[in-house]
Protein backbone atom coordinates (compact mmCIF):
# COMPACT_ATOMS: atom_id res chain seq x y z
CA UNK A 1 0.00 0.00 0.00
CA UNK A 2 0.72 3.86 -0.62
CA UNK A 3 2.46 5.23 2.32
CA UNK A 4 1.90 9.25 1.75
CA UNK A 5 1.52 10.38 4.97
CA UNK A 6 4.70 13.06 5.45
CA UNK A 7 4.78 12.53 9.14
CA UNK A 8 4.94 8.71 8.59
CA UNK A 9 7.57 8.94 5.82
CA UNK A 10 9.83 11.07 8.04
CA UNK A 11 9.87 8.98 10.83
CA UNK A 12 10.81 6.06 8.62
CA UNK A 13 13.49 7.59 7.24
CA UNK A 14 14.89 7.89 10.58
CA UNK A 15 14.20 3.85 11.12
CA UNK A 16 16.54 3.42 8.03
CA UNK A 17 19.18 5.51 9.24
CA UNK A 18 19.36 4.45 12.71
CA UNK A 19 19.13 0.50 11.38
CA UNK A 20 22.04 1.52 9.39
CA UNK A 21 24.16 3.13 11.58
CA UNK A 22 23.48 0.99 14.60
CA UNK A 23 21.83 4.34 16.33
CA UNK A 24 20.96 3.62 20.26
CA UNK A 25 16.89 2.60 19.96
CA UNK A 26 16.21 5.44 22.69
CA UNK A 27 17.76 8.14 20.99
CA UNK A 28 15.75 6.65 17.61
CA UNK A 29 12.30 7.22 19.90
CA UNK A 30 13.36 10.39 20.82
CA UNK A 31 14.29 11.67 17.23
CA UNK A 32 11.22 10.52 15.82
CA UNK A 33 8.96 12.58 18.10
CA UNK A 34 8.45 16.46 17.62
CA UNK A 35 9.36 18.90 20.53
CA UNK A 36 5.85 20.77 20.69
CA UNK A 37 2.99 21.61 18.50
CA UNK A 38 0.75 24.71 18.52
CA UNK A 39 -2.34 24.51 17.18
CA UNK A 40 -4.24 27.62 16.04
CA UNK A 41 -7.70 29.16 14.90
CA UNK A 42 -7.85 31.81 13.41
CA UNK A 43 -10.87 33.46 12.38
CA UNK A 44 -10.87 36.17 9.86
CA UNK A 45 -13.58 38.72 8.69
CA UNK A 46 -13.68 38.48 5.24
CA UNK A 47 -14.04 41.30 2.67
CA UNK A 48 -17.80 40.14 2.07
CA UNK A 49 -18.78 40.57 5.93
CA UNK A 50 -18.80 36.94 6.70
CA UNK A 51 -16.36 35.39 9.05
CA UNK A 52 -14.03 32.31 7.90
CA UNK A 53 -12.23 30.33 10.87
CA UNK A 54 -8.95 29.01 9.18
CA UNK A 55 -6.90 26.62 11.29
CA UNK A 56 -3.00 27.09 11.37
CA UNK A 57 0.13 25.48 13.46
CA UNK A 58 3.61 25.95 14.06
CA UNK A 59 5.53 22.52 15.27
CA UNK A 60 9.34 22.55 16.84
CA UNK A 61 10.54 19.10 16.03
CA UNK A 62 13.96 19.62 18.08
CA UNK A 63 15.70 22.72 19.71
CA UNK A 64 18.22 20.98 20.80
CA UNK A 65 21.30 22.83 18.72
CA UNK A 66 19.88 26.21 19.11
CA UNK A 67 16.35 27.80 17.81
CA UNK A 68 13.55 26.56 16.08
CA UNK A 69 14.17 27.39 11.79
CA UNK A 70 11.48 26.92 9.18
CA UNK A 71 9.13 28.01 6.89
CA UNK A 72 5.46 28.96 6.93
CA UNK A 73 3.28 27.72 4.23
CA UNK A 74 -0.12 28.70 3.53
CA UNK A 75 -1.49 25.69 1.24
CA UNK A 76 -5.29 24.10 0.84
CA UNK A 77 -4.08 20.96 2.27
CA UNK A 78 -1.59 21.86 4.83
CA UNK A 79 -2.12 19.68 7.95
CA UNK A 80 -0.57 18.70 11.18
CA UNK A 81 1.44 15.99 10.19
CA UNK A 82 2.63 17.75 7.16
CA UNK A 83 4.03 20.64 9.22
CA UNK A 84 5.64 17.80 11.53
CA UNK A 85 7.44 16.32 8.95
CA UNK A 86 8.58 19.45 7.48
CA UNK A 87 9.72 20.61 10.83
CA UNK A 88 11.87 17.15 11.14
CA UNK A 89 13.16 17.63 7.78
CA UNK A 90 14.54 21.39 8.76
CA UNK A 91 16.29 19.59 11.55
CA UNK A 92 18.33 17.16 9.73
CA UNK A 93 19.23 20.11 7.23
CA UNK A 94 19.99 22.61 9.91
CA UNK A 95 22.59 19.77 11.19
CA UNK A 96 23.93 18.79 8.00
CA UNK A 97 25.19 22.21 7.09
CA UNK A 98 25.97 23.12 10.76
CA UNK A 99 24.28 26.01 11.25
CA UNK A 100 23.10 26.85 14.73
CA UNK A 101 19.58 26.05 14.84
CA UNK A 102 16.88 22.79 15.07
CA UNK A 103 13.94 22.43 13.14
CA UNK A 104 10.50 24.30 13.05
CA UNK A 105 8.01 24.45 10.34
CA UNK A 106 4.77 26.30 10.41
CA UNK A 107 1.60 26.34 8.18
CA UNK A 108 -1.89 27.56 7.57
CA UNK A 109 -4.57 25.16 5.78
CA UNK A 110 -5.74 28.07 3.10
CA UNK A 111 -5.74 28.78 -0.55
CA UNK A 112 -4.03 31.95 -0.80
CA UNK A 113 -5.50 32.27 -4.08
CA UNK A 114 -9.14 32.72 -3.12
CA UNK A 115 -8.22 35.56 -0.84
CA UNK A 116 -7.99 39.26 -1.22
CA UNK A 117 -4.90 41.00 -0.13
CA UNK A 118 -6.17 42.77 2.86
CA UNK A 119 -7.63 39.32 4.00
CA UNK A 120 -4.33 38.14 3.56
CA UNK A 121 -2.66 40.25 5.57
CA UNK A 122 -5.60 39.97 8.55
CA UNK A 123 -4.70 36.26 8.50
CA UNK A 124 -1.17 36.24 8.46
CA UNK A 125 -1.88 38.85 11.31
CA UNK A 126 -3.76 37.08 13.16
CA UNK A 127 -1.69 33.65 12.96
CA UNK A 128 1.35 35.84 14.17
CA UNK A 129 -0.46 36.63 17.34
CA UNK A 130 -1.68 33.36 17.69
CA UNK A 131 1.88 31.66 17.35
CA UNK A 132 3.80 34.92 19.40
CA UNK A 133 4.79 33.23 21.92
CA UNK A 134 6.50 30.05 20.63
CA UNK A 135 8.73 32.37 17.44
CA UNK A 136 11.06 35.18 18.59
CA UNK A 137 14.83 35.18 17.61
CA UNK A 138 16.00 33.13 20.46
CA UNK A 139 12.92 30.86 20.27
CA UNK A 140 12.27 29.95 16.91
CA UNK A 141 12.49 32.25 13.25
CA UNK A 142 10.06 31.20 10.51
CA UNK A 143 10.74 32.13 6.78
CA UNK A 144 8.94 31.81 3.35
CA UNK A 145 7.63 28.42 2.20
CA UNK A 146 4.72 27.45 -0.40
CA UNK A 147 2.63 30.93 -1.16
CA UNK A 148 4.48 32.85 1.25
CA UNK A 149 7.09 35.68 0.18
CA UNK A 150 9.00 38.80 1.45
CA UNK A 151 5.73 40.77 2.29
CA UNK A 152 4.45 38.11 4.21
CA UNK A 153 7.42 38.03 6.36
CA UNK A 154 7.27 41.94 6.76
CA UNK A 155 3.54 41.64 8.54
CA UNK A 156 4.75 38.99 10.79
CA UNK A 157 7.91 40.98 11.43
CA UNK A 158 5.31 43.78 12.71
CA UNK A 159 2.93 42.12 14.41
CA UNK A 160 5.89 40.57 16.56
CA UNK A 161 7.86 44.24 17.02
CA UNK A 162 4.66 45.98 17.57
CA UNK A 163 3.90 43.66 20.57
CA UNK A 164 7.87 43.73 21.97
CA UNK A 165 7.34 47.56 21.24
CA UNK A 166 10.83 47.72 19.73
CA UNK A 167 11.76 46.56 15.88
CA UNK A 168 12.74 42.92 15.81
CA UNK A 169 14.36 42.17 12.51
CA UNK A 170 15.64 38.85 13.72
CA UNK A 171 12.59 37.00 14.40
CA UNK A 172 12.36 36.37 10.37
CA UNK A 173 14.19 35.76 7.40
CA UNK A 174 13.32 35.94 3.88
CA UNK A 175 12.08 39.98 4.68
CA UNK A 176 12.77 42.80 2.02
CA UNK A 177 16.25 43.93 2.36
CA UNK A 178 14.59 47.83 3.30
CA UNK A 179 14.01 45.37 6.49
CA UNK A 180 16.77 43.87 7.36
CA UNK A 181 16.95 40.94 4.76
CA UNK A 182 20.21 39.67 3.26
CA UNK A 183 20.67 40.34 -0.50
CA UNK A 184 20.88 36.68 -2.06
CA UNK A 185 18.10 35.36 -0.22
CA UNK A 186 15.53 35.06 -2.60
CA UNK A 187 17.26 33.05 -5.19
CA UNK A 188 19.15 31.12 -2.47
CA UNK A 189 17.44 28.17 -2.72
CA UNK A 190 17.67 27.65 -6.44
CA UNK A 191 21.49 29.06 -6.25
CA UNK A 192 22.39 26.09 -3.85
CA UNK A 193 20.32 23.62 -6.16
CA UNK A 194 22.76 24.88 -9.03
CA UNK A 195 26.15 24.29 -7.01
CA UNK A 196 24.88 20.98 -5.79
CA UNK A 197 23.75 19.85 -9.23
CA UNK A 198 27.24 21.48 -11.11
CA UNK A 199 29.61 19.67 -8.22
CA UNK A 200 27.85 16.04 -9.01
CA UNK A 201 27.77 16.28 -12.46
CA UNK A 202 31.32 16.70 -12.53
CA UNK A 203 31.67 13.91 -10.37
CA UNK A 204 29.23 11.84 -12.58
CA UNK A 205 31.44 13.52 -15.67
CA UNK A 206 28.95 15.12 -16.95
CA UNK A 207 28.92 18.62 -18.57
CA UNK A 208 25.99 20.33 -17.38
CA UNK A 209 25.24 22.14 -19.80
CA UNK A 210 24.55 19.30 -21.92
CA UNK A 211 22.07 18.03 -19.90
CA UNK A 212 18.52 18.23 -20.53
CA UNK A 213 16.63 19.76 -17.66
CA UNK A 214 12.91 19.07 -16.69
CA UNK A 215 11.49 20.96 -13.43
CA UNK A 216 7.64 20.89 -11.46
CA UNK A 217 7.00 23.64 -9.71
CA UNK A 218 7.88 27.00 -11.11
CA UNK A 219 7.58 29.50 -7.98
CA UNK A 220 10.52 30.38 -6.08
CA UNK A 221 12.61 27.17 -5.99
CA UNK A 222 11.72 25.75 -9.11
CA UNK A 223 11.52 29.39 -11.13
CA UNK A 224 15.14 30.00 -9.96
CA UNK A 225 16.90 26.71 -10.80
CA UNK A 226 15.12 26.68 -14.29
CA UNK A 227 16.73 29.96 -15.06
CA UNK A 228 20.04 29.24 -13.81
CA UNK A 229 20.18 26.24 -15.97
CA UNK A 230 19.11 28.13 -18.54
CA UNK A 231 21.15 30.34 -18.56
CA UNK A 232 24.41 28.28 -17.97
CA UNK A 233 22.68 26.41 -21.69
CA UNK A 234 20.99 23.31 -20.40
CA UNK A 235 17.86 22.51 -22.62
CA UNK A 236 15.04 23.39 -20.17
CA UNK A 237 12.23 20.60 -22.10
CA UNK A 238 9.54 20.62 -19.35
CA UNK A 239 8.86 22.93 -16.82
CA UNK A 240 4.59 23.05 -14.53
CA UNK A 241 2.92 24.68 -11.98
CA UNK A 242 -0.02 23.95 -10.25
CA UNK A 243 -2.01 24.29 -13.82
CA UNK A 244 -0.03 22.13 -15.70
CA UNK A 245 2.86 21.90 -17.79
CA UNK A 246 4.91 23.06 -20.67
CA UNK A 247 6.76 21.21 -23.29
CA UNK A 248 9.42 21.34 -25.46
CA UNK A 249 12.45 18.99 -26.90
CA UNK A 250 14.41 21.64 -28.17
CA UNK A 251 14.13 23.78 -24.86
CA UNK A 252 11.76 26.29 -23.24
CA UNK A 253 11.96 30.24 -23.24
CA UNK A 254 12.46 30.25 -19.50
CA UNK A 255 13.19 33.98 -19.24
CA UNK A 256 10.04 35.27 -21.17
CA UNK A 257 8.23 31.88 -19.42
CA UNK A 258 9.16 33.39 -15.91
CA UNK A 259 8.03 37.50 -16.96
CA UNK A 260 4.64 35.34 -17.75
CA UNK A 261 4.14 33.86 -14.47
CA UNK A 262 5.88 36.85 -12.23
CA UNK A 263 2.85 38.49 -13.77
CA UNK A 264 0.55 36.53 -12.11
CA UNK A 265 0.01 34.33 -15.11
CA UNK A 266 -0.41 30.58 -15.33
CA UNK A 267 1.99 28.63 -17.62
CA UNK A 268 -1.24 26.69 -18.83
CA UNK A 269 -2.36 29.96 -20.62
CA UNK A 270 0.96 31.06 -22.03
CA UNK A 271 0.89 31.12 -25.66
CA UNK A 272 3.14 29.65 -28.09
CA UNK A 273 2.42 27.33 -30.70
CA UNK A 274 5.80 25.29 -30.51
CA UNK A 275 5.28 24.09 -26.66
CA UNK A 276 2.69 20.94 -25.85
CA UNK A 277 0.59 21.15 -22.61
CA UNK A 278 1.06 18.21 -20.26
CA UNK A 279 -0.16 17.63 -17.12
CA UNK A 280 2.20 17.45 -13.99
CA UNK A 281 1.48 13.21 -14.05
CA UNK A 282 3.62 13.38 -17.65
CA UNK A 283 6.40 16.07 -16.72
CA UNK A 284 7.71 14.00 -13.80
CA UNK A 285 7.95 10.76 -16.02
CA UNK A 286 9.18 13.14 -19.09
CA UNK A 287 12.60 11.67 -20.42
CA UNK A 288 15.68 13.71 -18.85
CA UNK A 289 19.08 13.48 -17.59
CA UNK A 290 17.93 15.84 -14.69
CA UNK A 291 14.43 15.88 -13.06
CA UNK A 292 13.82 18.45 -10.49
CA UNK A 293 10.50 18.22 -8.25
CA UNK A 294 10.21 21.24 -7.06
CA UNK A 295 6.60 22.24 -5.70
CA UNK A 296 5.56 19.40 -3.17
CA UNK A 297 6.03 16.00 -1.15
CA UNK A 298 5.15 12.69 -2.41
CA UNK A 299 5.38 13.49 -6.21
CA UNK A 300 7.81 10.63 -6.86
CA UNK A 301 6.26 7.45 -5.63
CA UNK A 302 5.70 3.20 -5.66
CA UNK A 303 3.05 4.28 -8.21
CA UNK A 304 5.07 6.14 -10.87
CA UNK A 305 8.56 5.29 -10.13
CA UNK A 306 9.20 2.92 -12.38
CA UNK A 307 8.37 5.39 -15.34
CA UNK A 308 10.75 7.55 -14.21
CA UNK A 309 13.62 8.02 -16.57
CA UNK A 310 16.57 10.39 -15.17
CA UNK A 311 20.07 9.65 -14.39
CA UNK A 312 19.69 12.50 -11.97
CA UNK A 313 16.85 13.69 -9.38
CA UNK A 314 17.52 17.07 -7.59
CA UNK A 315 14.83 17.69 -4.62
CA UNK A 316 13.86 21.02 -5.03
CA UNK A 317 10.79 20.75 -2.44
CA UNK A 318 10.78 18.92 1.10
CA UNK A 319 10.08 15.08 0.37
CA UNK A 320 8.83 15.28 -3.08
CA UNK A 321 10.78 11.23 -2.91
CA UNK A 322 8.33 8.16 -1.34
CA UNK A 323 11.12 5.56 0.77
CA UNK A 324 9.23 3.33 -1.58
CA UNK A 325 10.50 4.77 -4.33
CA UNK A 326 14.04 5.77 -3.13
CA UNK A 327 14.77 2.05 -3.05
CA UNK A 328 13.77 1.05 -6.70
CA UNK A 329 15.89 4.59 -7.86
CA UNK A 330 18.58 3.10 -5.98
CA UNK A 331 18.38 0.08 -7.82
CA UNK A 332 18.19 1.17 -10.85
CA UNK A 333 21.04 3.87 -10.59
CA UNK A 334 19.49 6.80 -10.66
CA UNK A 335 21.35 9.15 -8.40
CA UNK A 336 18.75 11.27 -5.89
CA UNK A 337 19.92 14.22 -4.51
CA UNK A 338 18.23 14.55 -1.19
CA UNK A 339 15.85 17.85 -0.12
CA UNK A 340 17.80 18.49 3.50
CA UNK A 341 21.19 18.73 1.04
CA UNK A 342 19.92 19.94 -2.14
CA UNK A 343 17.65 22.69 -0.89
CA UNK A 344 19.80 24.01 1.70
CA UNK A 345 20.95 26.95 0.24
CA UNK A 346 17.48 28.74 1.85
CA UNK A 347 18.14 28.21 4.79
CA UNK A 348 21.67 28.76 4.88
CA UNK A 349 21.72 32.43 3.45
CA UNK A 350 18.29 32.46 5.91
CA UNK A 351 21.62 31.87 9.03
CA UNK A 352 23.38 34.84 7.11
CA UNK A 353 20.56 36.50 7.10
CA UNK A 354 19.97 36.40 10.79
CA UNK A 355 23.49 37.39 11.23
CA UNK A 356 23.62 39.91 9.68
CA UNK A 357 20.63 41.55 11.41
CA UNK A 358 22.16 39.98 15.20
CA UNK A 359 25.20 42.24 13.77
CA UNK A 360 23.75 44.87 12.05
CA UNK A 361 26.16 44.83 9.86
CA UNK A 362 25.23 43.39 5.93
CA UNK A 363 27.38 41.65 3.48
CA UNK A 364 27.45 42.16 0.14
CA UNK A 365 26.31 39.31 -2.77
CA UNK A 366 29.51 38.19 -3.70
CA UNK A 367 29.96 37.22 -0.25
CA UNK A 368 26.76 35.60 0.83
CA UNK A 369 27.30 33.58 -2.52
CA UNK A 370 30.72 32.77 -1.64
CA UNK A 371 29.67 31.74 1.54
CA UNK A 372 27.11 29.58 0.13
CA UNK A 373 29.00 27.74 -1.99
CA UNK A 374 31.60 26.49 0.65
CA UNK A 375 29.37 25.83 3.27
CA UNK A 376 26.51 23.64 0.72
CA UNK A 377 29.57 21.78 -0.77
CA UNK A 378 31.21 21.03 2.33
CA UNK A 379 28.63 19.18 3.00
CA UNK A 380 27.91 18.11 -0.25
CA UNK A 381 31.59 16.54 0.16
CA UNK A 382 31.03 15.21 3.11
CA UNK A 383 27.78 13.21 2.37
CA UNK A 384 29.59 11.84 -1.00
CA UNK A 385 32.49 10.86 1.15
CA UNK A 386 29.69 8.85 3.05
CA UNK A 387 27.88 7.27 -0.08
CA UNK A 388 31.07 6.27 -1.64
CA UNK A 389 32.79 3.93 1.54
CA UNK A 390 29.11 2.81 2.37
CA UNK A 391 27.94 2.11 -1.22
CA UNK A 392 24.58 3.77 0.51
CA UNK A 393 22.04 6.30 -1.18
CA UNK A 394 23.09 9.82 -1.36
CA UNK A 395 19.89 10.03 1.12
CA UNK A 396 20.72 7.97 3.62
CA UNK A 397 24.50 9.26 3.85
CA UNK A 398 23.12 12.68 3.99
CA UNK A 399 20.51 11.42 7.11
CA UNK A 400 23.85 9.53 8.78
CA UNK A 401 25.61 12.89 9.42
CA UNK A 402 22.57 14.99 10.05
CA UNK A 403 21.22 12.44 13.05
CA UNK A 404 24.68 11.26 14.07
CA UNK A 405 25.20 15.70 14.89
CA UNK A 406 21.68 15.47 16.64
CA UNK A 407 22.20 12.51 18.72
CA UNK A 408 25.72 13.33 19.85
CA UNK A 409 24.55 17.04 20.88
CA UNK A 410 21.83 14.96 23.05
CA UNK A 411 24.13 13.06 24.98
CA UNK A 412 26.37 15.87 25.81
CA UNK A 413 22.93 17.65 27.10
CA UNK A 414 21.77 14.35 28.46
CA UNK A 415 17.90 14.27 29.34
CA UNK A 416 16.38 16.71 31.16
CA UNK A 417 16.03 16.34 34.10
P1 LIG B 1 6.27 28.80 -4.28
O1 LIG B 1 4.94 29.04 -3.69
O2 LIG B 1 7.13 29.96 -4.63
O3 LIG B 1 6.13 27.91 -5.62
C1 LIG B 1 5.46 26.68 -5.61
C2 LIG B 1 5.30 26.24 -7.07
O4 LIG B 1 4.73 24.93 -7.08
C3 LIG B 1 4.35 27.13 -7.88
O5 LIG B 1 4.80 27.22 -9.21
C4 LIG B 1 3.03 26.37 -7.82
O6 LIG B 1 2.16 26.67 -8.88
C5 LIG B 1 3.55 24.95 -7.89
N1 LIG B 1 2.59 23.97 -7.36
C6 LIG B 1 1.81 24.09 -6.27
N2 LIG B 1 1.03 23.00 -6.15
C7 LIG B 1 1.35 22.19 -7.19
C8 LIG B 1 0.88 20.93 -7.61
N3 LIG B 1 -0.10 20.29 -6.96
N4 LIG B 1 1.45 20.38 -8.71
C9 LIG B 1 2.43 21.03 -9.37
N5 LIG B 1 2.90 22.24 -9.04
C10 LIG B 1 2.36 22.80 -7.95
O7 LIG B 1 7.02 27.81 -3.26
P2 LIG B 1 8.58 27.56 -3.13
O8 LIG B 1 9.10 28.43 -2.05
O9 LIG B 1 9.21 27.56 -4.47
O10 LIG B 1 8.59 26.07 -2.53
C11 LIG B 1 8.55 24.92 -3.36
C12 LIG B 1 9.10 23.73 -2.61
O11 LIG B 1 10.44 24.01 -2.20
C13 LIG B 1 8.37 23.35 -1.31
O12 LIG B 1 8.44 21.95 -1.13
C14 LIG B 1 9.19 24.03 -0.24
O13 LIG B 1 9.03 23.44 1.04
C15 LIG B 1 10.57 23.82 -0.80
N6 LIG B 1 11.60 24.71 -0.28
C16 LIG B 1 11.46 26.07 -0.38
C17 LIG B 1 12.48 26.90 0.09
C18 LIG B 1 12.44 28.41 -0.06
O14 LIG B 1 13.43 29.04 0.28
N7 LIG B 1 11.37 28.99 -0.56
C19 LIG B 1 13.62 26.34 0.68
C20 LIG B 1 13.73 24.95 0.75
C21 LIG B 1 12.71 24.15 0.26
Amino acid sequence: MLELNPFKIAQKQIDIVSKEMGLDPNITRYLKRIERALIVSIPIMMDDGSLQIFEGYRVHHSTVRGPGKGGIRFAPNVNLDEVKALAMWMTWKCSLLKLPFGGAKGGVCVDPRKLSKKELERLTRRYTSEIINIIGPEIDIPAPDINTNAQIMSWVLDVYSMQKGRTVPGVVTGKPIELGGSLGREQATGRGLYFVVGTMCKKLNLTLKSQSIVVQGFGNVGGTIANLLFEEGCNVIAISDISGGLYFSKGLDIDKLLDWTRSGNYLKDYQDDRYKLISNDDLLTTECDILIPAALENQITGANVDDVKCKIILEGANGPTTPEADNVLFNKGIHVIPDILANSGGVCVSYFEYVQDIRAYFWDLERINKELNRIILEAFEEVYLVYKERNISLRTAAYIIAVSRIARAIEFRGIFP
